[in-house]
């Protein structure tokens, strides 16, 4: 069935009328060994292996091209390839430098990376990996964290379970975050996770993510440019102030041009959540900006809603199912 769809496919790509984009959305790129994978969700991540594959496979079907540059072209009513795809990387994480680019060079595939402005140099670390490693050394020793009470029925129960199995699995702690991102808001959960921390619990993850220094690399290689992922991560879709707002949309893209030293012109809603007001906001500032909606962009589709692929690891390691993914099959 995979590879029939695999097959049949791509053999549609080019009946599709007018131009078209495929837009991937990755994060990580990690070993299947690393030890990063202890704190980390299993949608989070590709090999540098798969990512590999993936790059041999898109090469031969698509012109693979900067996201802002085939946003400029299709505004000016430029010439498009019929089918193109551009590369993006959320979050801004350290493997990105360090086994992404690698394999970029080596196809010479351009890629976006969106990075979020106040966590470069920040020391800081995104609060779902922050609760996983909490439950991680609840696992390991019953007791050693204290969770605040509204936060016991999200964990608790997946603890319970975990202990009666004797593996705290990947996917149940998936699934905590999940929930604990559908319970509270996003100030109130990061409040909570940094209330149920012991002293110092999350600067060893503090390294993770990419330093001034490490952007400064990576753009100055041509293949990668940069997106605003907003200043603290803030998914946007609750009841969001206008200083917040300003804050993750427009301070946000001002400090990241002062470190990346180029201009900064699209946008990615964290965990794909918008509102009216901040689209708004965003169309003012930037020529595009990603979701995380799965599908297919082309000239026809609004620019500061563009949909994506996401891919990972467990559902993109073999070309048959890399290609049913892009497909938007699976
Ligand atoms: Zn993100």
């Amino acid at each position: 069935m995979l590879r029939a769809a695999a097959t049949v496919a791509p053999l549609t790509w080019r009946l599709r009328p007018g131009a078209a984009l495929v837009v991937l959305s990755y994060h990580r790129v990690l070993a299947a060994d690393s030890p990063a994978l202890w704190t980390e969700q299993p949608t989070m991540y590709v090999s540098p292996k798969t990512l590999d594959l993936h790059l041999s496979e898109l090469k031969r079907r698509f012109e693979l091209v900067h996201l802002d540059e085939w946003l400029r072209r299709a505004a000016e009513g430029k010439p498009l390839p019929p089918l193109a795809c551009a590369i993006t990387f959320d979050d801004g994480w350290r493997d990105n430098l360090e086994f992404a680019l690698p394999v970029l060079r080596e196809h010479g595939a351009p890629a976006t990376i969106f990075l979020v402005s106040s966590y470069i140099d920040g020391g800081q670390n995104f609060w779902p990996n922050r609760l996983m490693r909490l439950m991680r050394m609840s696992f390991a020793e019953p007791g050693s964290v204290v969770y605040p009470r509204v936060l016991l029925p999200v964990v608790e129960p997946a603890l319970t379970a975990a202990r009666s199995r004797g593996e705290l699995e990947a996917d149940a702690v998936d699934r905590v975050v999940k929930s604990a991102k559908a319970a509270f808001e996003e100030s109130v959960i990061r409040e909570l996770v940094a209330a149920a921390e012991p002293n110092g619990a999350c600067t060893a993850e503090s390294s993770e993510l990419l330093s001034a220094e490490e952007v400064a690399r990576l753009g100055a290689t041509g293949l990668v440019r940069f997106g605003c992922h907003t200043a603290t991560h803030y998914r946007l879709g609750g009841q969001t102030s206008r200083e917040d707002l300003e804050r993750e949309i427009v301070h946000s893209r001002a400090r990241l041009q002062e470190i990346c030293g180029q201009s900064v012109d699209l946008f990615c809603y964290p965990n794909g959540e918008t509102s009216p007001d901040a689209i708004d906001m965003v169309r003012r500032h930037y020529i595009g900006a990603v979701t995380t909606r799965k599908g297919w962009h082309s000239v026809s589709r609004d620019p500061h809603l563009i949909r994506r692929i996401g891919v990972h690891e467990d559902m993109s390691n073999s070309r048959d199912s890399f290609l049913s993914r892009v497909s938007a099959l699976l």
